[in-house]
């Protein structure tokens, strides 16, 4: 800061006793955020709370422009890339993402090192690539980035953000933020900082010089791989990162671990003359942390190969006490219930299903959702956004893939910090690490299923009924969104907002919206109901022990590559890296999960034209996704 007052960052996470590697500072990573862009700027400073495009609507409410200036953003309510992303779309020059206490400091519990939470000095590295818009190597987007790989220039990179950024500690962020003046941030924006938030502009000034040292270096994965009996061209791929921000004891050594053990127990087996029938391929994958980037171009490199062997993507990360949760492709989801309903829960002896199930149950929101989970026999997936390597897979290639953790009860405050620890991790992650174990069981046995079954295990119905859910809310998210334009703009035409507001302050009332048109679902709608006649008779013949004289080859083939229909030829509008019509990252919300992701981005966007184009090409896949299972259904009646 060099205005009104001076302060110079501190920047350093300090040495504590407790934690026998702080102290290794000369091979600690600094604090910083990857693909920040180069740059010296000296602006005043805003506070954007989040940094999401709807604080940025409440600024302008209030005439606050951060044109030219340099804006902090609170880390939360967001993955951090989109916060300067969208700080740049609205012309701001560099900016700061701050961890305030309420996120994951003191207002959750006691900080590090008596309790797990942030402590004053503790920073969170990590990546603002623009990874909505693509991962991997900024210069070799849908090219694998090997070393005579035809690269763009970083001018051309399109997902290369072009403003300074740095994140920050709640003990840099505070002299900063009691600094600015202008108005009092809205309820909603406060943090857990002694202080009243303001907003900004005024005499508070700060100074951001960044340069980084842009050298290209190579990303190691190491991949083993177990050929099998059966069917050696039906590859079963399991994955985990192994790289980190410095220690990364629980991102992402602890499902490393776990990954590394079902490896061995693998080994073993194949001791006493075992083999599986499908190829097992095990991953380590280097460059998560910077941007899925050992992941992205291995299977941007192999995707030919990968679109005609991979049977299923098997990813784990950071892994803690407590809960499972499995986000993943639909198909597999009967599958997964399965595998958690055969699986102890270490702490309280009853199945890790079951265990999810009441942790679900009583957190659901609403009284439907809760006897939802209560009524049904099996484990209820969540659909992939982004944040783990699992993204190439599903999102690129339409590979079916899950997502598999245990946690809940490991809440802590040190991701992407020095204190992601053996130390912190003994004591608050998994202190007998017993849930490596069950992680190990859990994907282990995940593996075995999809490499040992006949007849992959794959459920049609699941889907279906899930996709149908995704309809039914993009539906009502375009009628609420027209009844709420309309009851807005008749609020904007008669002035009620200006006469709500406080005349002594500044208030720029918003403008009317165009009104929304009725648009048509039918042929989504159409697609779904045939999908669901298909699903009904594949069930009806599917059978672990088809008839002897089944090719089971085609037969797999046809259900591994079920998924691939799904995809689009040009991916998403404006980021075509992304071709999963069904599952996506959000543009604006970055880890979390847009599903239906043309139809739900266009109507969020109000872009009624592209929203129709995108019921169609969803349909379209949908068909196609339909004769798969029917041209299934049409072996197993063979005779
Ligand atoms: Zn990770």
């Amino acid at each position: 800061m060099t205005a009104p007052t001076k302060y110079i960052a501190k920047i350093k996470e300090s040495i504590r006793k407790e934690d026998r590697t702080s102290g290794q500072v000369s091979e600690q990573l600094p604090v910083y955020n990857a693909w920040s862009a180069d740059g010296d700027v000296t602006a005043e400073l805003v506070f954007v709370n989040y940094g999401v495009p709807s604080d940025y609507d409440q600024l302008e409410r209030m005439g606050i422009d951060v044109k030219g200036k340099i804006v902090i953003a609170k880390y939360g309510g967001s993955w951090r890339g989109i916060k300067p992303k969208v700080a740049q779309e609205y012309g701001a020059i560099g900016c700061l993402i701050y961890s305030d206490p309420q996120e994951d400091g003191y207002a959750r519990g006691d900080v590090y090192p008596k309790g797990p939470f942030r402590p004053n000095d503790g920073a969170q590295r990590g990546s603002v690539l623009d990874m909505p818009v693509y991962p991997g190597d900024p210069l070799t987007p849908n090219i694998g980035a090997t070393a005579d790989a035809k690269r763009l220039t970083q001018a051309e990179a399109l997902n290369l953000i072009k403003i300074p950024v740095m994140p920050i500690s709640y003990g840099d962020a505070l002299p900063l933020l009691s600094s600015l003046t202008g108005p009092v941030a809205p309820a909603k924006w406060k943090g857990s900082l002694p202080i009243t938030y303001h907003i900004g502009p005024g005499a508070t000034k700060v100074h951001l010089k960044l340069q980084f040292d842009w050298k290209l270096v190579d990303c190691l994965n190491v991949i083993a791989k177990i050929k099998g009996s059966e069917f050696p061209d039906e590859w079963v791929i399991r994955g985990n990162h192994h790289d980190a921000w410095v220690n990364g004891a629980n991102d992402p050594l602890s499902g490393m671990v776990a990954e590394m053990e079902e490896a061995r127990a693998l080994s073993e087996l194949m001791k006493t003359g075992w083999k599986p029938k499908r190829t097992i391929i095990y991953c380590a994958w280097d460059g998560e942390e910077p941007g899925l980037i050992g992941s992205t171009e291995w299977v941007e490199h192999h995707a030919s190969e990968l679109q005609q062997k991979a049977v299923a993507y098997i990813n784990s990360d950071g892994n803690g006490r407590g809960f499972l949760s499995v986000q993943g492709s639909h198909t597999l989801e009967k599958m997964m219930g399965e595998i958690a309903g055969e699986i102890t829960d270490p702490q309280t002896s009853v199945t890790v299903l079951e265990r999810a199930k009441s942790y679900r149950a009583t957190n659901a929101a609403s009284i439907k959702a809760k006897k939802d989970i209560l009524g049904s026999k099996s484990l209820t997936i969540d659909a992939l956004g982004s944040g783990s390597d699992y993204s190439p897979f599903i999102q690129h290639l339409g590979i079916p893939s899950l997502n598999i953790g245990f946690g809940g009860e490991d809440d802590a405050g040190v991701y992407h910090s020095i204190y992601d620890s053996y130390d912190h991790y003994k004591r608050f992650g998994d202190p007998t690490f017993e849930y490596g174990i069950a992680l190990a069981k859990t994907a282990g046995r995940t593996t075995l299923r999809l490499s040992e079954a006949t007849v992959l295990p794959f459920d049609f119905k699941g889907f279906h009924k899930t996709v149908n859910q995704y309809l039914t809310e993009v539906t009502a998210l375009i009628d609420d969104l027209r009844e709420s334009t309309e009851v807005d703009n008749q609020l904007i035409k008669e002035r009620r907002y200006v006469l709500a507001a406080d005349p002594t302050e500044k208030y720029i009332s918003p403008v009317a919206k165009e009104s929304i048109p009725y648009i048509n679902f039918s042929s989504l709608q159409n697609a779904l109901n045939l999908l669901e006649k298909s699903t009904t008779t594949f069930v009806e013949l599917y059978s672990t022990n088809p008839k002897p004289n089944t090719n089971l080859v085609t037969l797999n083939q046809l259900l591994a590559h079920a998924e691939q229909k799904l995809l689009s030829t040009d991916g998403l509008p404006r980021r075509p890296w992304y071709k999963h019509t069904i599952y996506a990252p959000g543009f604006y919300t970055g880890y979390g999960v847009k599903t239906l992701p043309g139809i739900r981005e266009a109507i969020e966007q109000r872009s009624w034209k592209e929203a129709q184009e995108q019921i169609e090409i969803a349909a379209k896949t949908i068909i196609e996704y339909t004769a798969n299972v029917d041209a299934a259904s049409k072996i197993l009646m063979m005779r």
